[in-house]
């Protein structure tokens, strides 16, 4: 009697087959949403700092779902800054991503680690004002995010000629406390004019501020305005 190995062409067409399917399978995985590009393919000279992708953040660690250093936007967010880039340039600025589309996730890591009142490694940098019980109630930390949506980006301002580097916002990214508000009285004229100019040329170009953070910004126009992502932060991901 013959066995199944004695016929070659069935077995390799098995395996093919078995293959096959899982290439399918991790191909469908790898796939951005529609309408979701990487900033730098339309923005090729911005800058990216994804803040919550290694330890130095308010968690003190990686954030799930950042896998990549890619930021990734949905389309009309990722044109509307290139016109903020476009517009800095002639200044001899340009743009520093810290964030943009954040997974679910990420923000349900940010919850859990909210809860963990014994963690506060990061407390002296992050939130020395702040209890960490009160990160919820006074809007720091929320269930859901804008960054999820897509659209929703933080970022600062950074020179392109001497003195290189990020220009001075009176407090750095993720501070949680008063001088990170728009209408905190303690800064400098330098640090008025530069919060100034980041939030004038962001709103020119139709993206809305938040009163408590000077590095978020949302397109007021988004695509998405319901639907919260939970894709992987990845930096192959095939564009459709
Ligand atoms: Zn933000």
């Amino acid at each position: 009697m013959r066995t199944l190995w004695q016929y070659p062409s069935i077995v390799v067409s098995f395996l093919f087959l078995c293959f096959g399917f899982g290439m399918n399978d991790n191909a469908r995985a790898q796939k951005l949403p529609l309408g979701f590009v990487y900033v730098d393919e339309v923005v090729p000279d911005i800058r990216t700092d994804l803040r919550y992708r290694l330890a130095d953040n308010f968690v003190g660690a990686t954030v799930d779902g950042y896998l990549g250093a890619r930021a990734l936007l949905t389309q009309p967010a990722a044109q509307a800054l290139a016109k903020v880039q476009a517009e800095l340039r002639e200044q001899g600025l340009g743009l520093l991503i810290f964030d943009a589309y954040r997974p679910q996730r990420a923000v349900n890591h940010f919850a859990r680690w909210a809860k963990d009142l014994s963690d506060t490694k990061m407390k002296q940098r992050y939130y020395p004002e702040v209890e960490k019980t009160e990160l919820f109630s006074q809007g720091y930390i929320a269930g859901r995010s804008g960054h999820s949506r897509g659209s929703t980006v933080d970022l600062t301002l950074v020179s392109l000629t001497a003195p290189y580097g990020e220009l001075d916002m009176g407090t750095f990214f993720d501070f949680f406390g008063e001088r990170s508000w728009l209408d905190t009285k303690s800064l400098t004229a330098a640090q008025i004019h530069n919060r100034a100019l980041l939030q004038q040329t962001m709103k020119k170009h139709g993206f809305s501020p938040y009163s408590k953070e000077w590095w978020h910004f949302t397109l007021s126009t988004e695509p998405f305005p319901d639907t919260y992502f939970d894709f992987e932060i990845r930096d192959d991901l095939s564009v459709q």
